[in-house]
């Protein structure tokens, strides 16, 4: 069993201590100015433009942790001979390969000034267990005190309890910090089958963390991951595979939309979907610190709307997360399941004022953090 979380550990490189117990911002397109009002814990920078923006956040952000997330996985594919995404080097008009010491995964982002670096590593495709054992063989040359092992997984893993053995036998023979990410069209976790074996591999991986997620981070945060990061836009909330485009909602390039977290149901909800919802029903007002008394229904689709949303979001979960972080490590998996069953309560007597047949239901992973302690 892994230790818990949120206590510095004495054995741990500097690098690695300075993570531990944070819940970090995962973003993609925040300016680094409003960074520092946005977090107190540290921030992941994250998609192709992340490296750049890493001077920057460090110079708003101080002493706090700061990663980049480069984000390879979502174009490439792991295999038994490539675990990491190399930068083809053009400068002379071809395609070189760097030399020895520049082809360290991660060293550009050390360079960059980071905390620690994140490995460029590519997707594992759902029971390619080749590949996530190539990736664990070519880990070990690496020094764990600066650099965590990305791994970047189809949700469809946690569709099966031999693949999640296979997983935590595996990752435990990495010494590194091990950062889980999760990518799926839809809920990486759709039933409780899967965030049962989530909370499995965070029980069981030594030195876990679980970064790009939702809520779950609180949930995987609470049983004593090593750090977590949670999705400031719905596209860090969990990730879109390599193979997803043609799926639903797979234009990538498209115009985000508003998502809103509704605070008492812990659910987040497309702001049209909640408007139809509470349809000629009083739609409850949002007493967060962005909202103000305003109502929950009351963004729309507009670029504005969708920040203030996204603003919205983060401050309904951060009082979550500082309540988690201010309890004893023994008290986090209690408190944050009381809140989860407060949240499936509160659903029940929306459904009543809703009498919606467009009623989502709580989600699967919620009702299972909310019913189930081990
Ligand atoms: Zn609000």
């Amino acid at each position: 069993m892994m230790e818990q979380g949120g206590d510095l550990s004495e054995q741990d490189q500097p690098a690695v201590a300075a993570l531990r117990g944070r819940i970090l911002l995962h973003t993609r397109t925040l300016k680094a100015a409003a960074l520092a009002d946005r977090t107190s814990d540290g921030t992941i920078l994250c998609g192709a433009g992340a490296l750049g923006d890493v001077k920057d956040a460090l110079r708003y952000l101080g002493t706090l942790p700061v990663l980049a997330d480069p984000a390879h996985y979502e174009e490439k594919f792991a295999g038994v001979s490539a675990s990491f995404y190399v930068k083809p080097r053009s400068d002379t008009g071809r395609l070189l390969t760097l030399p020895p010491d520049m082809d360290r995964p991660g060293q550009d982002q050390l360079a960059a000034g980071v905390t620690a670096a994140l490995t460029p590593t590519r997707y594992f495709a759902a029971g390619d267990d080749m590949a996530v054992s190539a990736a664990t063989r070519r880990m070990q040359q690496f020094d764990a005190s600066q650099v965590i092992f990305t791994v970047p997984l189809a949700a469809e893993w946690l569709q099966s309890d031999r693949d999640v053995r296979f997983l935590i036998g595996a990752l435990n023979k990495v010494p590194h910090l091990k950062a889980l990410a999760f990518g799926s069209a839809g809920d990486p976790l759709p039933d409780r089958g899967a965030a049962r074996r989530l909370r499995s591999m965070i029980d069981n991986i030594n030195d876990v963390a679980l970064i790009r997620t939702g809520l779950a981070g609180l949930d995987a945060y609470a049983r004593g991951a090593a750090f977590v990061s949670i999705g400031m836009q719905k596209s860090c909330r969990a990730f879109r595979p390599p193979d997803a485009a043609g799926q639903p909602d797979a234009n990538r390039s498209g115009r985000p939309k508003s998502y809103v977290l509704h605070p008492d149901l812990m659910q987040y909800f497309r702001t049209d979907a909640l408007a139809h919802l509470y349809g000629f029903t009083t739609p409850p007002l949002c007493g967060c610190t962005v909202c103000n008394g305003q109502s929950l229904t009351r963004f729309s689709d507009d670029p504005d709307d969708v920040r203030e949303a996204e603003q919205h979001n983060l401050a309904t979960w951060l009082p979550w997360a500082e309540e988690l972080q201010e309890a004893s490590p023994d008290d986090r998996r209690y408190l944050w399941r009381d809140r989860c069953y407060t949240a499936i309560q509160a659903h029940e007597h929306a459904g009543l004022q809703w009498r919606s047949r467009r009623d989502p239901g709580p989600p699967a992973g919620l009702s299972l953090w909310a019913t189930q302690e081990d």
